[in-house]
Parts: C-alpha cells; sequence; structure tokens
C-alpha cells in the first residue's frame, strides 16, 4: 500500500515538533523555536520605530475580564478555564478514590480566578482603560502570548496552545485604520522576503451557532478581518499565517476607552500565528534549515 507520510508525521520524524499524544499540543525542538525567534527579530525590525509599548501577559488572563468580553457568546466551543482541587482532607480521599476506580475526577475540580488567553490582545483592552484617557496621538501595543484554543486537529497548522505575537492600535476611526492598512502592507513585503507565496483575502471568526452565521456574515461584509494566507499543509485551502481586524468602536464601547478628547476609541489589532509562520518555511523551503535559499536566511539570520 502507498501510505503517504502526513506534513505532521514529517514534522515528528524530523524532530522539529514533539508528539505529546494530544493533537494539537506539541514540544517545539530549539531549531524550530529558533525560526520563530529570528522571525520575531524581523517584526521588530519592522515594527520598532513606531514606538508600540511592549507589554507580556501570561497564557492565562483574569477570569471577570474574559467573561466581560464576550469570549463565551461568540466562541464557547474554543474556551479553555483553569480549574483547580479546592477541597478538604475527605474530598481529597474521594478525589484518589474516584481517580482509582477511573471515573471522572474533573466534576469537583473548581474553576478558578483564571481562564487560558484566546488571543494575545484580550488582557491588553481592560488593562489599558484602567490608565484613563488615552492621547490623542493614539496608543500602540507590542504583544505576544500563548494562545489556547480548543480545536484538536491532525494539522500541524491548528494547535491548541500556540503563540500570538499582535500590535494592537487605539485611536481614532482614521488612525486605526491606517494602522492596519500599513501591516497589510508590511506583512506581504515580509512574507516576500522570506520567499512565501502570500494572498490576502477578507475573512470571518467562527462565531458560535445560528446567531454567529448572521455576525460572520455582517464582519465579511464590513470587510471588518482580513487575512494573509500561504500554503502550509495544502496548495488548494491555504493557511491564515496573519490576520487584521478592525474592532470600529467596539471594544472601545466595551471597555470604556476613551481619548483625551471624550470620544470612544477605535481599536485594530494585527496578529502573527507564529506556529504557522515557522511551518510555512518548512513547507515552502524545506525541513533542513541549512538547506534554504541564502537570502531567506540573510533575512533571518543577517
Ligand atoms: P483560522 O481561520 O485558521 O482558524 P483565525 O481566524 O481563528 O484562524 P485569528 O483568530 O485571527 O485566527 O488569530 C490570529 C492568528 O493566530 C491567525 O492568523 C493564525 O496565524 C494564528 N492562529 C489562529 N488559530 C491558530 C491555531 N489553532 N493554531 C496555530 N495558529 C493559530
Ligand atoms: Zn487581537
Ligand atoms: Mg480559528
Amino acid at each position: 500500500m502507498d501510505m503517504q507520510v502526513s506534513f505532521l508525521d514529517r514534522l515528528f520524524e524530523s524532530g522539529l515538533l514533539i508528539e505529546t499524544g494530544v493533537d494539537g499540543l506539541y514540544g517545539r525542538s530549539g531549531q524550530f523555536e529558533d525560526v520563530i525567534a529570528a522571525f520575531e527579530r524581523l517584526i521588530d525590525r519592522v515594527g520598532g520605530a513606531d514606538g508600540a509599548e511592549a507589554i507580556r501577559f501570561p497564557p492565562g488572563m483574569n477570569r471577570a475580564y474574559f467573561e466581560a468580553s464576550g469570549y463565551m457568546k461568540s466562541f464557547p466551543q474554543l474556551a479553555g478555564t483553569v480549574h483547580s482541587f479546592c477541597g478538604n482532607d475527605h474530598d481529597h480521599m474521594s478525589l484518589l478514590q474516584c481517580m482509582e476506580e477511573g471515573k471522572d475526577w474533573t466534576k469537583e475540580q473548581k474553576a478558578t480566578d483564571i481562564a487560558l488567553t484566546p488571543a494575545a490582545c484580550y488582557p491588553l483592552y481592560p488593562t489599558v482603560a484602567k490608565r484613563g484617557p488615552i492621547s490623542m496621538d493614539g496608543g500602540l501595543f507590542d504583544l505576544q502570548s500563548y494562545c489556547f484554543r480548543h480545536e484538536p486537529s491532525k494539522d500541524p497548522a491548528r494547535q491548541q496552545l500556540f503563540r500570538m505575537r499582535e500590535y494592537v492600535c487605539m485611536g481614532t476611526e482614521a488612525h486605526v485604520t491606517t494602522f492596519r492598512q500599513t501591516w497589510m502592507d508590511r506583512g506581504v513585503e515580509m512574507m516576500k522576503s522570506i520567499g512565501l507565496d502570500v494572498e490576502i483575502d477578507v475573512a470571518n471568526d467562527p462565531f458560535f451557532g445560528r446567531a454567529g452565521r448572521l455576525m460572520a456574515n455582517n464582519q465579511r461584509d464590513q470587510n471588518l478581518k482580513f487575512e494573509l494566507l500561504i500554503p502550509v499543509t495544502s496548495q488548494a485551502n491555504k493557511t491564515a499565517c496573519m490576520s487584521f481586524n478592525y474592532h470600529q468602536d467596539a471594544f472601545g464601547q466595551k471597555w470604556g476607552l476613551v481619548l483625551a478628547d471624550g470620544s470612544t476609541a477605535f481599536t485594530a489589532c494585527v496578529g502573527f500565528g507564529l506556529e504557522r509562520i515557522a511551518l510555512a518555511l518548512f513547507a515552502q523551503h524545506g525541513l533542513d534549515v541549512a538547506q534554504w535559499p541564502e537570502h531567506v536566511r540573510t533575512t533571518l539570520w543577517g
């Protein structure tokens, strides 16, 4: 029988990704991480002069903020929350008993104050809102976080824990739409500079359920989300390696983000899927970095 070896199998065999027994949850080799680090330095070079404020949040966020974000309305299927054992000695005995009997011991876990971060920018909005009005020059932030989405898959480009590098802009409508356009142009140039075929297309988020269909259509009709697509596992179904999201004043309203003149702030964010970009490079140029085209290696490593 002619067995087709999948890209994921080749990544495991090469050691670039390391199996954990869970689809979408992988270890990464030093070489894989080195590609991500080099690409992040490229992002720094391209965006560095803009003067963004760098902030790094851990991959968990305040559950109260998570709830206020409305994530459970739009994407309940993707959410992850952190639960812990909060009982006494007696409860501990029944917990161990339950595990011993192979029963579901997780039911007695209680929700903690932490939810897993679904996108790098989620903890930012309430943080900035607490600081008070945003200057009329706008606010610009540089974020990177591991993000969790419950979407187990055999596609190596669809992971459950992956890193997103983001720039987030808050300001007037003109300010944030210009920001988004600038990064769409920069994104295309950056991917070309590392030898990747790119295409930009309008997109929508996977809003849940019947009401979600309407929201997805609305998002498309208003051109609120664009994706930068690169072939990773398939030429026909390209993978979104960046996204460019315009929230209008929806997040400004939700979080009470105001500009110095008292008006509600508009916001936009651009996200780089770091694992996806690394995988796109390995798919395009091969699993051996030493064999990558010279110009690509020079762009990444100087
Ligand atoms: P997709 O349509 O492929 O599910 P998305 O629209 O959900 O992508 P965003 O929510 O815009 O993606 O997230 C920003 C970026 O994070 C994406 O452009 C992508 O590069 C990356 N990303 C999103 N989901 C995953 C995932 N499950 N695994 C790895 N990277 C991801
Ligand atoms: Zn974002
Ligand atoms: Mg998605």
